[in-house]
Order: structure tokens, then sequence, then C-alpha cells
């Protein structure tokens, strides 16, 4: 017998959706993995995948946190379509507008990084914490920051991967690999941004490699902005880059010297191996994020 209503989530990724159905990380009842290839044979998978469930009557609402940009202004008549993003194929695909024609059910749509840091906030390593902040540094960089669970929503969504960060002198020659803004943060510490500068991947290097120290540099670079300008009570810190986990503590103690002893509460500072961390939900933040948007939606419609 299913106790009280299930809810649908989809992580939508630049290589895989991931699709749950379930009421928490600790009670998933059905899931599935799919591919990303083009806007319709993607977004037919993931209707096929939910509709024995909206047909059974057993999800009341659907959560997707997706890879962007997106336009999240409801009033918008692009509202829930994918934008500018360099993906191919993916222009304008109309997500949200596909699910809830597929589904016929309420459909909430966030950033992936939202998601993540709401899937963290609920069950991972942000429980409690009124202000939080979420960033993944991997095929991109994106950056969340809740306060009290809820994300910022402003005109767009934020953009934490592209602020300016200072230059390594070592490292002026390379141009930085964002397609917008060239050395921007994501330009210049995402996962292509290290594999053009390099001319090998970064799966490829090995954990002795003199590079990740400018890796560390860049990261905590960014943290140090977003540190004074936000004033996160945890920073969470994900990503494929991340699976590196002796980056932590080089950040760690860069950022601690990119601050000078200046803004951080002293009780933190004593404790920077809980300020910066990783994700507690390993590669889920995301897909059990969405869960919660879903659950959240259907709480507070
Ligand atoms: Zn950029």
């Amino acid at each position: 017998m299913v106790d009280g209503p299930l809810y649908g989530a989809l992580e939508a990724g630049g290589t895989k959706f991931m699709c749950v159905v379930g009421r928490s990380p600790q009670d998933v009842v059905d899931e599935k993995r799919i591919e990303t290839t083009d806007p319709q044979s993607t977004l037919g998978k993931v209707v096929a995948f939910f509709e024995p469930h909206c047909r059974a009557g057993r999800l009341s609402a659907i959560g997707v946190g997706s890879f962007g940009p997106l336009d999240l202004d409801e009033a918008s008549p692009t509202y829930g379509q994918i934008t500018t993003t360099p993906k191919p194929g993916w222009q304008n695909a109309d997500l949200l507008g596909s699910l809830r024609a597929g589904l016929g059910l309420p459909v909430v749509l966030d950033t992936d990084v939202n998601a993540a840091a709401l899937g963290e906030y609920t069950w991972g390593a942000g429980v409690g914490l009124r202000a939080l902040m979420y960033l993944t540094v991997g095929t991109g960089i994106g950056g969340a920051f809740l306060y009290d669970g809820q994300p910022l929503h402003g005109m767009q969504h934020s953009e934490m991967g592209h602020v300016r960060i200072p230059r390594d002198a070592a490292d002026s020659l390379f141009l930085g690999a964002c397609p917008f803004h060239g050395a921007c943060f994501e330009g210049l510490a995402s996962g292509p941004a290290i594999e053009q500068r390099l001319g090998r991947r970064g799966e490829d290097l090995s954990d002795k490699d003199a590079f990740w120290n400018l890796e560390a540099d860049y990261i905590a670079s960014a943290l140090a902005i977003y540190v004074v300008v936000l004033s996160p009570m945890r920073i969470i810190v994900g990503g494929g880059v991340m699976h590196r986990k002796f980056l932590f503590p080089m950040i760690r103690e860069r950022l601690l010297e990119f601050l000078g002893d200046y803004v951080l509460d002293p009780r933190i500072l004593r404790q920077t191996d809980s300020y910066v961390v990783p994700p507690a939900l390993g590669g889920h933040s995301g897909v059990y994020g969405a869960l919660g948007l879903a659950a959240r939606h259907a709480l507070h419609p």
C-alpha cells in the first residue's frame, strides 16, 4: 500500500536525464537514467517513464532541475524554455511545456543548481542552515544561494559561474573557455577550460599535477567573492572536478588566506572543514532536490 502522495523528479543534464518517483532519498519507488540526445526523443522518453505513474493517479506533482540558462519568468511567453545554451539542438527547447502537455500534472521548474541546493538543504549537508550556498564545478560552473530554503530569483536566475576572478600571472596566455566571456570563472576553471588549457582532460591528470594549485586558487577566489557578497553559513561544492577530494583542504586554506581573517565568523574559521564541504547526497543532490521542489509545490501550490 502507498502511504501518501508520490512525487516525480527530473534532473535534466547535458549528458543524462535522471528520473525518480518517490517521497525522499530513502523512499524511491522507481528511477531511470536517460541519455541526453535531441529534445524531442529525450523528453519523449521522460514522459514515457512518468506516464504509467500518472495514469495510476500516484503522482501529485513533478519537480524539474535543469541545465540552462532557463527562462524562469512566469510572465514571459518563453517561460520554462531553455534559452541560450551552447548545447546543439536545445536552444529554445520547451522543457516545461512538453512535460506539462505530455503528463497533465503540475510541473515545477528551477535550475539544476537551485535544485541541488534544495536537495542538500532538505536531506544533505545543508539541513537547517538559514543561508546556504551550493556550487558545482564540472562541465560548467554554477552556483545557488538559498535563504530559509528559498532560492534567489531576480531578473532571472543567478549565474555565479560567470563572475570575473583575478588571473594568475602564470596563466595569462590562456584566453579562457567561456563562449560569452572568455576568462570568467567558468572559462578558467570548468572541465572544458582545463582541457583547452592543457590539451588533456582533467580526468587524465595525476593528483600530483601542479595544475591543481591553480584550480584551487581559482575556486577559492570565486568562493571569497560569494562569502563577502552573500555570507553563506556553509558552501557545498560538487561537480565532476570536485571528485578530487584533495582539492577541499587546498581550497579551504586559500579561501581563509584571501579573506584575510576579515569576514568569517571566528567559530566558522576554526571549523573550515565544515564550512566548505562536498555534497552529502553525492551525484543525486539535483534529482532529490527536484523531488523536494515537487513536494513543496504539493504543500504550497
Ligand atoms: Zn562566462
